[in-house]
């Protein structure tokens, strides 16, 4: 396990790797998607920390549409009282995971929102980029990065730091909890979890990181990543990191 609350996260019994390859779906990227992962991996980027905002940002998100969805309806809340992100950091396995007690994916959701590009405004921006790096002298290198700034990289940006991403959700309104899984190239899988996984609620998001990139785990970088980037975010962020 890495975190002190058992539910929070543990890993697969070879039996229940098992059972869930049997009940895995592949599914392919939208065509915008790895066109726009290419550029955000191979556009030279150099704030790689940036992942850790845009996921914090995601779980607070997440975590103000649930707010919203109880008040119209508080039977929302059963399964899970608290409104909050716990990051833990297990430098030994090279993985981190981010979980939120937001308002979670349901299967559909998945799909389209981490299969595809929903965003307007997308295939202009990415034809706007595509040709600053066509030009890409040093100036063009810094326009790409600049762009990419100004519009949030977003989800895929966990792709900076890590080889594979999964992404468990459960979403109020269905019984069962998802797992979206990729390694990025152009497909992801999608499976049903196995009902001992249950999270009761919201998202978890585990990043396998690559070899090069573990500086990310440490816990005081972490911690100074926390404060520099989502020092605003209105819920609380806990953090561990597993020693080893
Ligand atoms: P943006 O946040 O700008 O919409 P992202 O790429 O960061 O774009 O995220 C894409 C979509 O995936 C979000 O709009 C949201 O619907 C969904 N999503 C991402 N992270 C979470 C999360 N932790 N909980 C629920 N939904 C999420
Ligand atoms: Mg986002």
């Amino acid at each position: 396990p890495l975190a002190t609350d058992p539910k929070f996260t543990r890993y697969l019994t070879e039996e229940e790797e098992k059972k869930i390859k049997a009940t895995s779906e592949s599914h392919e990227f939208g065509t915008e998607v790895p066109r726009l992962m290419n550029l955000i991996i191979n556009s030279v980027y150099k704030n790689k920390e940036v992942f850790l905002r845009e996921l914090i940002s995601n779980a607070s998100d997440a975590l103000d549409k649930l707010r919203h969805l109880a008040l119209q309806d508080p039977t929302v809340m059963a399964d899970e009282p608290n409104f909050e992100i716990k990051i833990s950091s297990d430098p030994g396995n090279r993985l981190l995971v981010i979980r939120d007690t937001g308002i979670g994916m349901t299967k559909q959701q998945l799909l389209e929102n981490l299969g595809t590009i929903a965003k307007s405004g997308t295939a202009d921006y990415l034809k706007h980029l595509e040709k600053q790096k066509a030009t890409a002298a040093a100036d063009g290198e810094s326009a790409v990065n600049d762009l990419i700034g100004q519009f949030g990289v977003g989800f895929y940006s966990a792709f900076l730091v890590a080889d594979k991403v999964s992404f468990t959700s459960k979403h109020p309104s269905e019984d069962k909890q998802y797992v979206w899984t990729s390694t990025g190239g152009g497909a992801y899988t999608i499976h049903e979890d196995l009902p001992e996984n249950d999270i009761g609620r919201g998202s978890m998001i585990t990043l396998h990181f690559k070899d090069s990139e573990t500086e990310y785990l440490d816990q005081s970088r972490l911690e100074g990543l926390v404060q520099k980037h989502s020092s605003f975010i209105n819920f609380p962020i806990y953090l561990w990191t597993k020693s080893s």
